[in-house]
């Protein structure tokens, strides 16, 4: 069984991408920017865009945070993408989910222009990823395929099941493993929490993406052997032994799958330090983009 290891490859990524920085810098051109709008205090938001924040400075990136009280009206967050998107400075931007009840989320998302989109949630840049067009490519599912790519793993002709459909995830992954090219080429089944029998799904499968958010969903009596399995879940669960107050797992019962499946990737450690390094990805991408235009 090998580790996929996330928090290894993305380190790798970053130092990638800090090399451009630099060079950037050299021929004395304007190195790029991100920012990230937080509205309110949840603590798993907080958590991210400070790592988010923290990336950017290590790599030689720019960052802003624009951090909104919980009360923050849609129409003043509406008035803020706005100048993110004028404001030629900032090359993309994320407005980090959830946001408080009273704002609608798909209206701020669409507001957002589709040039500084790196989190490729705009209709725009989903409609462009689905048609193999350039675009941007939502983070999880593009730090999957990266994954993917970097360990070499095989995946034409695989039987891939997917678990859950989410816009961020699910429903993603499973059209980037249909397509065309490397890490790709995979025959993919798409389940939710309407599908019957799942387990009868995840025994024929090649390679399993879990991405639900249910604590040790997949067990090792789902799974056969040489599975590869790519743990997408973050459950924060209570535990007041630790200092914090919670622990984080995945959805895959890492102990007993773990000498079933060929790869594997941890939680923490896997597919979400992937997530933040295709990111700044992205916003390397943006900077290049706005650069050629
Ligand atoms: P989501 O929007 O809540 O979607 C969950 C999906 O799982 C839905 O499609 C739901 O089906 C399905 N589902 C729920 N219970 C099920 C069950 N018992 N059997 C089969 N399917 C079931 O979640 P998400 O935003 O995609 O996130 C999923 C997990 O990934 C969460 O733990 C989240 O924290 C984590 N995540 C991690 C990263 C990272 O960087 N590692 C990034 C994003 C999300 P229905 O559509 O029928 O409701």
């Amino acid at each position: 069984m090998t580790i996929l290891d996330g928090k290894k490859v993305s380190n790798q990524i970053k130092e990638e991408i800090a090399v451009e920085v630099a060079q950037m810098q050299e021929r004395g051109e304007k190195v790029p920017h991100l920012a990230a709008v937080l509205v309110g205090n949840d603590g798993a938001s907080l958590t991210y865009v400070g790592s988010k924040v923290r990336s950017c400075k290590k790599i030689g990136f720019e960052s802003t945070l624009i951090h909104l009280p919980e009360d923050t009206s849609e129409e003043t967050l509406l008035k803020q993408v706005e100048d993110l998107n004028a404001n030629p400075d900032i090359d993309g931007y994320i407005v980090q989910l959830p946001l408080p009840k009273h704002i609608d989320e798909q209206k701020v998302l669409m507001a957002v222009h589709p040039d500084k989109d790196v989190d490729g949630f705009h209709p725009t840049n989903f409609g462009k990823m689905a048609l193999d067009m350039e675009s941007f490519i939502p983070a999880t599912p593009f730090g999957i395929m990266e994954l993917l790519r970097r360990y070499n793993v095989e995946t034409e002709g695989k039987h891939t099941v997917v678990i859950g459909r989410s816009h961020i995830v699910g429903r993603p992954i499973s059209i980037l493993m249909s397509q065309k090219g490397k890490a790709a080429n995979a025959t993919v089944t798409l389940t939710h929490s309407r599908t019957k029998d799942i387990k009868s799904l995840t025994l024929q499968a090649d390679i399993i993406v879990s991405a639900l958010g249910v604590p040790n969903f997949l067990k090792a009596d789902m799974v056969k052997e040489g599975t590869v399995i790519i743990d997408v879940g973050i459950t924060r669960v209570p535990d007041e032994s630790r200092e914090r107050g919670y622990y984080i797992t995945g959805d895959v019962d890492f102990d007993t799958l773990k000498d079933k499946a060929s790869y594997i990737t941890p939680v923490p450690g896997g597919v979400g330090p992937m997530t933040i390094a295709m990111l700044l990805k992205n916003t390397l991408l943006a900077r290049e983009r706005h650069q050629k235009k």
